[in-house]
This record gives C-alpha cells, structure tokens and sequence, in this order.
C-alpha cells in the first residue's frame, strides 16, 4: 500500500476535516483550504469554525486582522470573493494554514478538549484537602473553585470552570522570580547564593545547605533570595513593574493583577520568612548591598501577584515554547533560562512532594498555597489547575489529581519515550493526527513486507503494530511478502500468528497471491498454515 492510498481512508482525514487533496502539495494560499460555492465565492465564517476548532481563538493577537475583517464584512454568513477575502487574511495566513492543515502542536486539539472536561468533571467530586488558613485572605476563597486551562505551544487554547477568576500566585511566583535573576546574573552568580537540590524539608523549613545557602530558589528561603538578587538598583515600585512585566508578557500581554490585602496580610504574619531572612543575613548569603527588609517586601509583593487560570496556563506555555510566548512571539526569556528553571521545577517545584511527582507525573510543576499549580509539558502545552483545597505539603489536591490523569492517558511523561504506545499503557501521543501513529505503523508494515524487510518488520511487531492490519484495499503484510516472494517475512508474520487466510478487497487470499507469482515454496508453507489453521 502508498501512503496515498492510505490519505484515502476516511480514517486518514485530518480532525479539521479538511479533505487531504488540499492538505496535500504546496503554499497554496489561505483560501485553497475552504469550500467554495458553484460560481467561487465562500462564506468566511467557514475560516472561524476551522480556527476555534483547532483551539485558535477569537481573542488571539494572530487572527486580529481576521477578525476585524469579519467584523467590517457583510452580515454572518453571507459569502465574499475569493480575493476579497485573502486581502482580509493576508497577514494572518500563517496560523490560518496551519490550523486548516491540522499542523497545529496538537492536530487534534477536540480530543484534548474531550479529555480535559472528562478530567474536570471526574475531579470536581473530589473535596479532599482544606483551604490554606495561614492568613484570612485565603482561608475566605471559596474552597470549591476549580479551574483547568491548557494553552499548546502553538497558541491552542482551552479552558474550563472557573478559569476567569483571580487567585494569587504565592509560590508559583518563585519560577519567574528565579528566571529574572539568571538572565540578570547568569546561573555562575546566582548559585553562588542558591543552591539546587531539592530540600526534602517543607517549603518554609528553617533550614540550610551545607554552604549555608537556601537549598533552591523554589522554596522560600531560595526565592527570597531571588528577590534580593533582581534589580537591586531600582526603587521599590520600578522593582514590582519589573516582575509584574515579566508575568505579562509571559502571558500574552494580559496585564496581571495584585491583590493588596494578600500583600498586608503577609507581612504581617510572616515570623518565619522573617526568621529566614534574618537567618540567610547572619550567614552572609545575601549578596552585597541588600536591604533586608525591602528584600522581604518585595518577596509578599510577589506572592500577592494575581492571575487567572487562562493566563497562567499562556504562561506555563512560554515556558514550555522555551520563553517564547506563544499568542505573542515576544521572547520574554532565553531558552538556556527556562531550561535552568524547569529542570529545577522538575527537582523542587512541588515542595516535598518533589520526587514523588518527578516519579509519577515526570514533569515540571509549580504549585503556591493558594491552590495554583503550573504544569509544563517541554515543547508541546502548558496548563494551569486551580483549586484551593491543599493536601498535607501545600499542593492542591484537585492539581495533583489532574496531572496523575494527564499522564495516565497522555504519553507525556518524561520517560514515557522509553515504553512507547504500546496497548498495554493506554495512552495516546497528543502530538500526532488522529489515528496517525496507527496509519504510519500499517504502511511501514506494508511496505517493509513488500520489500522483505524483516528487520524492520520485528521493529513494528516491538512497537506493538499490529501485524495483521490491513489497508484500505483488504491488502495485509502477509498479502504482500506472499505476492514478492519473501519467504522469511510471510514464515514469521505466520509464526507471530497472523490469520493465513486474509482475503482482500478483489477476494484474494495470500496464498492466491503466491501461486499467481509462482512462488511454490511459499504456496506450500501458506497451504499448511490454512490447513493447520483449519484443523486447530
Ligand atoms: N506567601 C507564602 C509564604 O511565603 C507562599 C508560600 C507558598 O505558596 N508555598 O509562606
């Protein structure tokens, strides 16, 4: 079989729908991918329906000029020329091509949509867990909030529940704080102050390196000394602008919030980040002309930073386009920078639950008290879970929970590249085409029978393709290894237990195939298999 017949099965269809025959060949202009009425115009909407279904939406700076056209276009529905239109388009063509050609980071973004409202209403029964009560303003959230919001590197965004809402950032904070010290001083500087291993301590333990250096920059002591690295120069308010700018670019450029009584509430109930602070002094660990006190300041001003779930998930998803926000292309971040803070993410992101979540999610996360958690998947999404209610490290029990489900039907793992898509793990790759990795594993079958690659064909059989698969015309690898004359293919395809006797769209079996080439021998080894078959 070619890969052009397999375009033709139905299951080969791109999620968009786009028929494959203008999927296929070159640059061809943003309306070649649309259907046109009998005399060539086209109805825009069309455009939209293509982009939100790829996860592209209505308020992405990349479709701005498209939407804006739609807008000053005559009533919904109504068609246009096909040069009016591409006039209207033109400088959004990109993104519009690339989501018509289902080559957006995940083709099928409604599949991930299915999964995440599954996971969210799965995990909304769950109520374990309580509110953090360390100050009133977040002991008075209300405890039921729940929000999911996953934004790919490629801008596709969905989100659900109570995704609008504003919670504060507390400890999640800590990653950008970090970033803004390496770009600032490089990793030499800022880890002659810092360290980096995971505490194994709570996120607030009075405890030290043997260096006498908070052990990272994830928990507080680490993140306080963030603070007392960024922008030492500038007055207070300049140094908040600083931060607050950061998070708004990684955000797609939505300014972010603060909420004041957090702020106060902090600091006046911060004995031990007092005691961290005064500690980290004694030892000399600060660098050189820093200012206690405003360095704890800055610190609860950080914490006390807002955003929505929807924002922070565009945020986890410049960190996972390696500091590139994706709605903007602004690169808030170098790609050394982020790749410093997500491996430190990895280690010391989820308190002392670190390891436990480096074990079974297998990828960087941040979480705060407030029930915020921040999870990146390198190259592929980021995505943000709220939810106030904490387990016994400070994590959010819903947060934790939504990973343990992503992973368990994503192969997004770190290491789930080592055990494949085997049936056995019963995930799916969210980077691939519907049914993509199944179609390309039939046609490596089929054509590695053809040409007796056996080599090849014990690599598919590894990767769990299944061998007896056919293709659109009924035709299997045994079909074609019998029609060449490769002996040693149809005897191991026979051997792993293929069905002998398949028969293909024009009814023909394998054997048929063999005796009409004249190949005796696998004529005979095909006749004893139907026989052996027949009789068992
Ligand atoms: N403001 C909190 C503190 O410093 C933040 C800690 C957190 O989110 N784990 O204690």
């Amino acid at each position: 079989m070619t890969a052009a017949k397999a375009g033709k099965h139905p299951a080969a269809c791109d999620p968009s729908g786009v028929p494959a025959r203008r999927r296929a060949g070159a640059h061809t202009g943003v309306v070649e991918f649309f259907e046109r009425d009998p005399s060539g115009r086209f109805v825009p909407d069309q455009v939209l329906k293509v982009l939100q279904r790829a996860g592209v939406l209505a308020d992405d700076p990349r479709i701005a000029e498209t939407i804006a056209y739609l807008k000053r276009a005559r009533p919904a529905g109504s068609s246009v020329t096909v040069e009016e239109f591409t006039a209207g388009t033109q400088r959004n063509s990109g993104i519009i091509e690339r989501a018509a050609r289902g080559e957006l980071a995940v083709p099928d973004f409604p599949a991930l949509v299915a999964d995440v409202r599954r996971i969210h209403r799965e995990v909304r029964a769950d109520v374990r867990g309580a509110v953090a009560d360390y100050i009133p303003q977040l002991a008075r959230v209300e405890a039921d909030r729940f929000a999911i919001s996953v934004c790919t590197v490629d801008g596709q965004r969905f989100s659900i529940g109570d995704a609008g809402v504003r919670f504060c950032l507390q400890s999640v904070s800590k990653t950008v704080n970090y970033c803004l010290t390496l770009e600032e001083h490089g990793p030499d500087t800022v880890h002659r102050h810092v360290g980096r291993e995971p505490s194994g301590q709570g996120f607030n333990e009075l405890t030290f390196n043997k260096a006498g250096l908070p052990h990272n920059p994830m928990i507080n002591a680490g993140a306080i000394m963030s603070c007392a690295l960024i922008q030492q120069g500038l007055d207070a308010a300049d140094r908040f602008d600083f931060v607050a700018d950061a998070w708004r670019r990684l955000a797609g450029g939505r300014a972010v919030g603060f909420n004041n009584s957090v702020y106060l509430s902090e600091r006046t109930t911060a004995d031990r980040n007092f005691a961290l602070g005064y500690s980290m002094r004694e030892r000399g660990a600060f660098p050189p002309g820093t200012d206690l006190l405003d360095t704890l300041d800055f610190y609860f001003q950080c914490c006390s930073i807002e955003l929505t779930a929807r924002h922070l998930a565009i945020a986890a998803a410049s960190l996972a386009n390696a500091g590139v926000c994706p709605l903007t292309g602004d690169r808030v971040f170098s790609a050394g920078t982020v790749r410093h803070c997500l491996s430190l993410m990895s280690s010391c992101g989820m308190y002392d639950f670190s390891g436990e979540f480096a074990f079974t999610i297998g990828l960087p996360a941040k979480s705060g008290v407030s029930g915020a958690l921040m999870l990146v998947v390198p190259q592929l999404m980021g995505i943000a879970v709220w939810s106030p209610r904490l387990d016994a490290q400070g994590n959010s029990v819903r947060g934790i929970e939504v990973c343990r489900r992503l992973v368990d039907c994503y192969n997004v793992h770190t290491y789930d590249l080592l055990t494949g898509l085997g049936p056995g793990t019963g995930k799916r790759d969210p980077r691939l085409r519907r049914d993509q990795s199944r179609i390309e594993g039939i046609v490596g079958l089929c054509f590695a029978a053809s040409q007796g690659d056996l080599d090849e064909i014990r690599r598919l059989a590894a990767c769990h393709v299944p061998l007896d698969a056919a293709d659109y015309d009924g035709r299997t690898a045994l079909h074609l290894a019998a029609a060449e004359g490769h002996m040693d293919v149809a005897a191991f395809l026979l051997c792993k237990g293929v069905d002998p006797r398949p028969v293909d769209r024009w009814g023909h079996t394998p054997l048929d195939d063999a005796n009409r080439s004249g190949h005796r021998g696998l004529a005979e080894l095909l006749a004893n298999a139907v026989e052996a078959s027949a009789a068992g």
